[in-house]
């Protein structure tokens, strides 16, 4: 099937309030650009340097998602173009961002990284340490990015019930942000193999790959 196809098919199993994130890590342009001219905009990344060649090569009105983990020495390539981070996990990171944004004049929409999946390997704040980053005075003073939400990867398996209850506690933690800052309103989970239990679990952002691009060789 083609990417048009896939990338309608997607769509139309979305409720209209869930956007929709097309990660594109590993694929050519010319595969972006097939989505592209299917009149999708949003696209994700997780390596900086894939995602600013790609910047560099293809229409300007793309909406570029960094998804991946973030490396503060790269922060600077990505941080004139940037349109939502969705993996920050420290103040050290944040602090960063917010310095580079102003070197561009601009706000830079970043979500929270949370760790919700058993697993140990992957990226994400704990509870304790959201609330102590949002509860500090240097997070305060960032007058150059702007979090509006947060994002989180389940567990990989099969256990249904597993998944959703790391969705609903993402959920939960989201909402309780909503309460505490101003312009809390993306909640970024689901992927190709779980975006169905995480819109009902209550997502508004799908990040998905391989259903649209086909299965990737690297990660
Ligand atoms: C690769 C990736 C996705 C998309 O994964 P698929 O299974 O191909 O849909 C979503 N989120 C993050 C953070 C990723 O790295």
């Amino acid at each position: 099937m083609s990417i048009k196809t896939n990338l309608e098919n997607v769509k139309k199993s979305l409720p209209k309030e869930v956007a929709l994130v097309a990660v594109s890590k590993t694929k050519p342009n010319g595969a972006i650009l097939e989505a592209y001219q299917a009149g999708h905009r949003k696209f994700g990344e997780n390596k900086i340097q894939e995602m600013t060649q790609k910047w560099e090569a293809l229409p300007k009105d793309i909406e570029w998602h960094m998804i991946g983990h973030v490396q503060r020495n790269k922060v600077k390539y990505m941080a004139p173009f940037v349109s939502l981070v969705h993996g920050v996990d420290s103040l050290k990171l944040l602090q960063e961002i917010d310095k580079q944004a102003k070197k561009h004049n601009r706000a830079i929409d970043c979500l929270f990284q949370i760790h919700i999946a058993e697993e140990e390997s992957k990226f994400g704040l704990g509870e304790d340490e959201l609330d102590e980053i949002v509860s500090s005075q240097e997070f305060k003073i960032l007058g150059n990015i702007k979090i509006v939400g947060v994002m989180g990867m389940a567990t990989y398996t099969t256990d249904e019930v597993q998944v959703r209850k790391e969705f609903a506690f993402l959920k939960s933690i989201f909402d309780r942000l909503q309460e505490i800052l101003p312009n809390i309103n993306i909640l970024s989970m689901g992927m190709s193999g779980d975006y169905f239990l995480a819109i009902e679990e209550g997502s508004n952002m799908v990040r998905i790959g391989s259903s649209i691009f086909g299965p990737r060789n690297q990660v």
